[in-house]
Formats: C-alpha cells, structure tokens, sequence
C-alpha cells in the first residue's frame, strides 16, 4: 500500500510506493536502458496473457475491443478510505495513499500514435475519457483526478503501446491549488478566457478549430510547451459539450502532429487540468503539453525558477510552418 507524506517545507504530498522499484538495479543507467516491449509481449495489445479485467471497454463491430480502461498493476493510489491524516512524530505526517489508479489503452494497435487518429476516434477517446472523469466525481472519496499521457522513455513511459493514466486523487493536489488561487488572484476575469482572447492572433498562436485553441504560453518554462484551451469558459472537464471535448482533442492530435512535423518523435507529457469534483470557485480547464526535449537541474529544482532556452515566439512560428496533412 502506498504512502503520502507530508513535505512540511513545501507543504506538498509526495507518495511513496514501496514496491515498485524493488532493487538499487532497477536504476540501472540510461545508457544500460532497452526498450524491450515489443509487440508479441506487450500486455496492452489483444491477445495478451495479462488478465485485466475492463473498468472501461468499448467495443468494435466485430465484438473487438477499441479502447479500454482497466486498473494500474502497480498503482500509487488504491482503496477507498478518505483520507484519515496521521502524525506519526514531530515531522512526520502522513495518510494512506487511497484512490485509484487506471491505465487508459487508447486502442488495439500498438503502432498507431496519438498524433495519428482519426477526428472518429479522437472523439470517441474524449467522451470515453469524460466517463471516466464522471465516474471518479461520483466516488466519495476521490477529491481530484488526474489525466495524463506519457509518450516516450525520457518522459517516462515505460511501454510503447499508446496510453494514458486516469489518476483519482484522495486530495487536490499543490499544482491545482497554486492555479486556483492565481484564478482567484486575477483581476481581468477569467485568465483562460483572457488568454485565448489576447493570443487570437499573437506571435505565440500555434493553430484552433471551432471551439479550441493551441498557443506556446507567453510564460512557456520550457522549449515547445504548449497550452491547449477550450474556448467555452468551464471549470470541469465534465461540464464542457461533446464538440467542445472533441475539439480539444483535435487540437491536441495536431498540436502534436506539428510537434512531430518540426522536431520528430519525441518524448512529451499530457496533462489534462481541470476543477476539483466539488470546486465551486473560478476555474477554466485546460490541457499542458510539455515536450520533454531539456532536463530540469538544480537551479531549477532549487529555485522553481525554470530556464526556457526557445522562446515561446520561436517555438511557434516553427510549428507554424509545419505543413501536417489533413
Ligand atoms: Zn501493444
Ligand atoms: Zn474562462
Ligand atoms: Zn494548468
């Protein structure tokens, strides 16, 4: 069972799973490091051993499978206690990590990325993703789900087969608190509408559709980084119409797709960012899309002070100009 412990320096959870890294070897060095899942033993595609049984399934027309929700083998969140806080000593707070833990299997082929799909499949994945976001608000004690999508080892992804995670959080996390407060903070309304207002035709536009739009953030942290916004003002993901989700993940699949044009198959996280089940105050969801092309160091681990060395400008005009076909 996992842990959350209190950083009382941050005031930040961290979890810690003791299980999952079993040995000091399994830190081996990135050089040492092959990617070893191939098709034939990959637990994702059809036909694997793996015996997972569907929290989430959609079939197909021949009573195949198109995409599946099923629990993490190794979840850092499980059960279904509120969280109960502990202090076991003077600086030693801690509660169980409860929750849950889901891998999203986007679809059967392992080959297909996200950047790939059709606009049917993109809005079959979005409303199958709204269930699930659905499905956690009526779980008592999940305070806030995480969405997420790592692509590639150095944004670790530890399996090629593409996919994403479905975390429901037992608290809202620090991140979600900081952009509460700064939604709270900011006198000019809502500071997502704002922006898709004030970059409608700025240097750092990168590409819309009828009811979504891609930039690189004024204050992107870090080469590429990109906000993807619906432009319908709602706090939940859940809130947002069947177009304005499918939209959304349009401008996701060819945000990416201009990723790949310009810079190749590279490694990125997803994150989806939405209001707490039972916020009521100001909030716009969003979706974060950060490449993973530079490492974090200790300046800005020490400081939270990150250093972007493209300039948001820079980065879109490159991915403007990428020619991605239809
Ligand atoms: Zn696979
Ligand atoms: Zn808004
Ligand atoms: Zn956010």
């Amino acid at each position: 069972m996992s842990q959350l412990r209190l950083n009382l320096l941050t005031g930040r959870w961290v979890t810690v799973v003791p299980n999952r890294a079993k040995r000091s070897t399994d830190f081996a060095p990135r050089a040492q490091q092959v990617e070893t899942d191939t098709t034939s033993e990959c637990p994702f595609c059809p036909g694997s051993s793996r015996p997972d049984t569907p929290l989430f399934e959609q079939m197909g027309a021949n009573g195949e499978w198109k995409m599946r929700v099923v629990a993490n083998r190794y979840p850092a969140f499980e059960g279904d206690e509120s969280l109960a806080v502990r202090n076991l000593g003077p600086v030693h707070v801690m509660a169980e990590a409860s929750g849950t833990h889901e891998v999203f299997v986007f679809s059967p082929e392992h080959t297909v990325r996200l950047d790939m799909f059709s606009d049917d499949k993109i809005a079959e994945l979005m409303s199958a993703l709204k269930s699930r976001f659905a499905a956690h608000a009526n779980t008592p004690n999940i305070r806030y789900t995480q969405a997420i999508v790592n692509h590639g080892r150095e944004a670790g992804a530890s399996l090629a087969h593409p996919h994403g995670q479905l975390l429901g959080l037992p608290f809202v996390p620090g991140e979600i608190l900081e952009e509460e407060r700064a939604f709270e903070r900011f006198k000019g309304g809502c500071i997502v509408c704002t922006t898709v207002e004030a970059e409608a035709d700025s240097e750092r536009f990168v590409l819309d559709n009828e009811h979504a739009v891609a930039v690189c953030p004024f204050w992107s942290s870090s080469p590429f980084e990109l906000l993807i916004m619906p432009k319908a003002h709602h706090q939940h993901l859940t809130d947002a119409s069947d177009e304005a989700l499918t939209a959304v993940g349009i401008a996701i699949r060819d945000s990416l797709a201009h990723l790949v044009k310009t810079l190749g198959d590279i490694a990125f996280n997803l994150v989806f960012h939405t209001a707490p089940s039972h916020h009521e105050g100001m909030y716009h969801w969003h979706v974060h899309l950060w490449p993973k092309l530079t490492t974090a160091a200790g300046f800005e681990r020490g400081t939270g002070v990150m250093i972007n060395i493209v300039s948001p400008e820079t980065a879109a005009a490159e991915l403007r100009s990428a020619t991605v076909q239809a």
